[in-house]
This record gives C-alpha cells, sequence and structure tokens, in this order.
C-alpha cells in the first residue's frame, strides 16, 4: 500500500470514529411533501424547495420546452457562444423583480460565491465574514487570498472592533447569509449596511434561504427592509424556493460589467442548460404571483416553531422555515434521524464539521405544502422520539 493512501484510509476511519461518516443514498421524487426511500414513503422535511415548486407541471413544461428549442446543452461559456437570448430575459426579469438595475446568472449558488468574492477582493484586502456563513462563503474568501477576519455569530460590536482596527486603505468586504442555513434565525442587516456606510466597506448578502419567501412578491429580505438599493452585492439561488437550479446576483450595472469581466466561475464555465434556464423563468413568474405559498410557508413555520417550544425542545434562535432541534451528541442526534425515518419523516442529521462541535442537530425545514394534519402527525412522531432518546423528559 501506498503512504498516501494509508493516509487518506486513516482520514476516512477518523471520521468514521467521530461518528461523521456521510453516506449516500437514493430517493425517489415524490411531487409536492414526499420522497420515496427504499421505496418507503417519507415527509420530506429535508429539502430546501420550501415553495413546492420543484415538482410543479409550469416549471416542468417551461423546461421541456426549453430544451425543445435550443437543445439539451447550452455549449459554451456565454463569452463564446452560450449567450442565448433565454439569458437575457431571465437577466431583465430578474433585475425588474429585485428592483435592482442589472443581474447575471451564475452555474450555481456554490460557484457563485465562490467566484464573485474572489473577484471582489485580493491578496491585500480584507473580508469580514459571519462566523456562520455559509461554506461556498469561506472557500471564495480562501480562493481570493484576502485576510479573513471572522467575526462572532451576528455581532455587530465585534465586527466593528474589527473593522475599526483594519488599515483605512485596505478593501474591506463584509459578507453574509440573510438567512442562516443551518440555524434559520435573520441577520441584522440594517446594522451591517450602517457599519459598510460608516467604514466604506462593500457589502455582499447571500438570501440563498430568503429570495422568493420574504418581501410582497418574494424578493428577498433585503426588500423587505427597503435595504435593496445599499447592498452592493445581492446574491441568491434558483435552487430553492425556486424550485429549479442556478445561481444570480443583481446591483448596478458597473458591477455587473464587473463581474462578466472578471468572475472566473462565470468566465470559465459552460453556461447552464436551456431546460434550467426555462424553469427559472417560469419559477420567476410564479413566485411573484403565488402569494399564497408564502402565507402558506410562514404560517406551517410558525406553528411548527411555535409547536416544537411547547413540546420543550430546544430550537436555538430560529425565526424562518429552517427548524433546528438542538440535541449535541453525534451519535444521538444521527440515532433520532433514524428513528424518525422508521416513524415516516425524513429529516436529516447535522453534524460537525457543518456545525460547531457539540451541536449537533435535527434540521427540518418546512414547505408551504404541508398540511395542518401532516404537521400535527410529524409533531407527535417527534415528541414520541424525543422522550424516548431523553432528548425531552
Ligand atoms: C445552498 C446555499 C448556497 C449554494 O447554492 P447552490 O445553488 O446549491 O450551489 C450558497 N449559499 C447559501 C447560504 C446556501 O444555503
Amino acid at each position: 500500500m501506498y503512504l498516501w493512501e494509508k493516509q487518506m484510509k486513516e482520514e476516512l476511519r477518523h471520521i468514521e470514529d467521530k461518528k461523521q461518516k456521510r453516506h449516500l443514498y437514493s430517493i425517489d421524487f415524490l411531487k409536492n411533501s414526499y420522497v420515496l426511500k427504499d421505496g418507503r414513503r417519507l415527509l420530506n422535511f429535508s429539502s430546501n424547495n420550501y415553495l413546492g415548486l420543484a415538482g410543479d407541471d409550469r416549471l416542468i413544461q417551461a423546461s421541456v420546452r426549453a430544451a425543445q428549442q435550443y437543445g439539451a446543452g447550452s455549449t459554451a461559456s456565454r463569452l463564446m457562444v452560450g449567450n442565448y437570448s433565454l439569458y437575457e430575459k431571465v437577466e431583465s426579469e430578474l433585475a425588474k423583480w429585485k428592483g435592482t438595475k442589472a443581474a447575471l446568472i451564475f452555474n450555481s449558488g456554490y460557484t457563485a460565491n465562490v467566484g464573485i468574492i474572489s473577484a471582489l477582493v485580493g491578496r491585500h484586502d480584507i473580508v469580514f465574514s459571519d462566523k456562520w456563513n455559509h461554506a461556498s462563503i469561506i472557500d471564495g474568501t480562501i480562493l481570493s487570498r484576502a485576510e479573513m477576519k471572522r467575526y462572532q455569530h451576528q455581532d455587530l460590536d465585534h465586527l466593528e472592533s474589527l473593522l475599526k482596527k483594519a488599515p483605512v486603505h485596505k478593501k474591506k468586504l463584509i459578507v453574509t447569509d440573510s438567512v442562516f442555513s443551518m440555524d434559520g434565525d435573520i441577520a441584522p442587516l440594517k446594522g451591517l449596511v450602517e457599519l459598510k456606510e460608516k467604514y466604506g466597506a462593500i457589502l455582499m448578502v447571500d438570501e440563498a434561504h430568503s429570495s422568493g419567501i420574504y418581501g410582497e412578491r418574494g424578493e428577498g429580505l433585503l426588500h423587505l427592509l427597503g435595504i435593496e438599493q445599499q447592498v452592493d452585492v445581492q446574491m441568491g439561488t434558483f435552487s430553492k424556493a425556486l424550485g429549479s437550479f442556478g445561481a444570480y446576483a443583481t446591483g448596478k450595472q458597473w458591477i455587473i460589467d464587473y463581474f462578466i469581466n472578471k468572475v472566473r466561475s462565470f468566465i470559465f464555465t459552460t453556461a447552464l442548460p436551456p431546460a434550467a434556464l426555462g424553469s427559472i423563468l417560469a419559477a420567476i413568474s410564479i413566485v411573484q404571483q403565488e402569494t399564497i405559498r408564502r402565507k402558506k410557508l410562514q404560517e406551517n413555520s410558525y406553528y411548527f416553531r411555535k409547536k416544537l417550544y411547547e413540546i420543550g425542545f430546544d430550537i436555538g434562535t430560529s425565526e424562518t422555515q429552517i427548524v433546528p432541534i438542538m440535541i449535541g451528541s453525534n451519535e444521538l442526534t444521527v440515532l433520532f434521524s433514524k428513528k424518525l425515518e422508521e416513524k415516516g419523516i425524513a429529516a436529516v442529521a447535522i453534524r460537525p464539521p457543518t456545525v460547531p462541535e457539540g451541536t449537533a442537530r435535527i434540521r427540518f425545514s418546512l414547505m408551504s405544502t404541508f398540511a395542518k394534519e401532516e404537521l400535527d402527525w410529524t409533531l407527535e412522531q417527534v415528541a414520541a422520539v424525543g422522550k424516548e432518546l431523553g432528548v425531552i423528559s
């Protein structure tokens, strides 16, 4: 055995010993609220399909039509021959929806963050990043070679103390998730705008879990708070509430021009396939019109949080459709998830390194398509498992 082989296998064993080994299992999609796993139907609390749009016939048909008209693949980067008219249509609809001058599509949220951050800052600059930001933000910062200053989660005072210490002449980027993906809490966005203005920093906000969900027409949290013009880069995805795939950034026209010229994950990659663009276009239109989906999601989320809290679970600081049950031990969390699955509920065990050591949890993500009876039934099962495992008394 080569030395490297021995070392890498040891690493895997180490992950297994810590009860952190991840596995892929296969599922089949059932429309709306359920998945099939090993032939069993599970109520799906583990997707980001918050508004149930991934199974919507109008999105599916729009994908099919776009593929028929433009082909299965986009054949090149958009700067080569991949820039179908569909792209421009989606981008102008997107800018209109978000209330910004311009928009640009990326292949995924991950590649958008990695590419945008490494284009905005370089080795002489500083990135101020919430400690719980998404992995793609961290990876983008590493790739940029900028100095990374992680501030305590949501702590504006800590952020300001770091900003104060930074040399005046250095370019500064403040970056945050709007809704944090493992805790379901909301960033202090207005405070971040104030600090950005006070210290002359760039502000970038990742609306992956709030786009489509907040605001009269689902524009997102920034729009709801009326600060969308003050945030330099609004980024979000089509892969969650919008039920499709891909991501976007919106901002001033010159910023978007800058991205077209500088973001390597935009320049050196094949454009999204026409089918994805077709469903994105349909989703942007539907999400703005069908307010009822947002309302239903808010109702379901509120009800679920309230009941879990009353039953006696620790749901952390959640105030959104992402609701964790804090457990702590990796082993117990995995067992909790397994027991839920036996009862017909898919809810993922989230363990380090995705979350800090000692804070393993079950993460529920709500959908607008759940009926109240389904939630009540779920709450009963969760309470029973919680008691059985001693998580609640
Ligand atoms: C999911 C997510 C991403 C990545 O988006 P993909 O389209 O899945 O690559 C980026 N940022 C945050 C906060 C996310 O939750």
